[in-house]
């Protein structure tokens, strides 16, 4: 079962903690209002926030601990819960889904191998497409996460400066609008300033997963980046998904990663299963039209693992906190049609996709809605990660 976490309200009902089980949201509140929490470690005043932090913040013993009796409730025939149906459970029809973390700091990582080979590719055609550092230590920059957005959010075109015909900079829309295709680590548990966290241990701090839009203006970004890196045509808006799928929900989806070679640094070094297999779609329909998938990803193909992320984020003091967001980096399969970006799909928009309507499109049109979705079947267990969606406005 998923059994993710997220932030609900209706009615005249204020925001509150819920779990999505099927087409139901579990009304955290009120099952802790009503007693069913009385034998747990906690208290269920968490549950009555309007984000997910204070719970986050918990011993990872305990987030357990509430998964396994939530699972006990709703599995168990003698557990009562059904008696209080209609006060705990509400259709998710009827709900209006919020921003489900108070987000501290946001971090993007580029460990998608891929994604960086075919930019490699593109920007760099002599030599290896990899710069020499790649393999030895996950690259990432410092984002911004007063734009980060819940799914559903529109999302405004971007102005800013990027080069004319003519190569002088000119001042407009930008017109080279892109997505990325990204998982989003959530921290719960903080670390300590001035201590590292090994890699033995990082996955304590990683409450959960979100599905992550990295929505990024190609023109900006390529005028602006050098020499500090990524700025404007990125920090205008990040979309995450609404339910936060707990750590937990993913030790039955684990694989291994690919061989790392040259051997990373010892602070990085990890063996078994560090990665996770996690199937992911992007569809992209015009205004007024169909979606259509144009895109079938899956999180193995990340070079570098969450743990790896987080030991490498931390080993110089840094310290993260509850809330923090670590987005992968965009993650590109190995073939065309797997690739997470328009900017790899089009090849930098040189190969337009034509959609079933007849349209073309090199980067995002006004009114294209985004929807990336996540899912994994191993035997009978499965999980969902639900979708991040985003439409483009003027
Ligand atoms: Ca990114």
């Amino acid at each position: 079962m998923t059994l993710p976490y997220g932030i609900f309200s209706y009615d005249i009902a204020s925001p509150r903690v819920g779990v999505l089980v099927d087409e139901h949201i579990l009304d955290l509140e009120i099952v802790g209002l009503l007693g069913f929490f009385n034998d747990l470690p906690l208290d269920p005043a968490v549950f009555a926030k309007p984000v997910l932090n204070d719970f986050m913040a918990l011993d990872k013993a305990v987030q357990r601990a509430v998964r396994d009796h939530i699972i006990e409730l709703l599995t168990h025939p003698d557990a009562k819960l059904e008696a209080v149906h209609n006060q705990v459970f509400i259709h998710r029809s009827r709900v209006q889904m919020h921003l489900p973390v108070r987000v501290g700091d946001y971090t993007d990582f580029y460990a998608g191998i891929h994604h960086a080979t075919n930019v490699g590719r593109m920007f760099r055609p002599e030599g290896d497409p990899l710069l020499p550092n790649y393999r030895h230590l996950p690259v990432a920059y410092h984002g911004r996460a007063s734009s980060i957005v819940v799914s559903g959010t529109p999302i405004r075109r971007p102005q800013g400066q990027f080069p004319g015909p003519d190569q002088q900079p000119v001042f407009g829309p930008s017109k080279a609008l892109d997505f990325e295709l990204e998982l989003g680590i959530v921290i719960g548990k903080p670390s300590v300033l001035g201590q590292p966290v090994p890699v033995e241990l990082a996955e304590d701090h990683i409450f959960g997963f979100v599905l992550f839009n990295d929505w990024s203006a190609r023109d900006i970004q390529r005028w602006e980046y050098q020499p500090l890196g990524p700025f404007l045509g990125k920090n205008f808006g990040s979309s995450i998904s609404a339910w936060v799928v707990p750590m937990e929900a993913f030790e039955p989806f684990r694989v291994e990663g690919p061989v790392q070679e040259p051997t990373p640094l010892p602070y990085l070094r990890t063996s078994g299963q560090t990665h996770f297999g996690i199937d992911l779609e992007v569809a992209l329909s015009g205004p007024g039209s169909e979606e259509t998938i144009i895109s079938r990803s899956n999180t193995r193909h990340l070079y570098w693992s969450p743990a790896q992320m987080i030991a490498h984020h931390t080993v110089n003091g840094c310290n993260l906190n509850t809330g923090d967001i670590l987005a992968t980096g965009t993650i590109s399969g190995t073939e065309p049609n797997s690739y997470g970006s328009l900017l790899e799909l089009t090849w930098n928009g040189k190969q337009p996709l034509t959609l079933p309507d007849g349209t073309t499109r090199t980067f995002l049109q006004d009114g294209d809605t985004v929807i990336m979705r996540g899912m994994a079947v191993s035997g009978d267990q499965r999980i969902e990660l639900g979708e991040v969606s985003g439409t483009i406005g003027g």
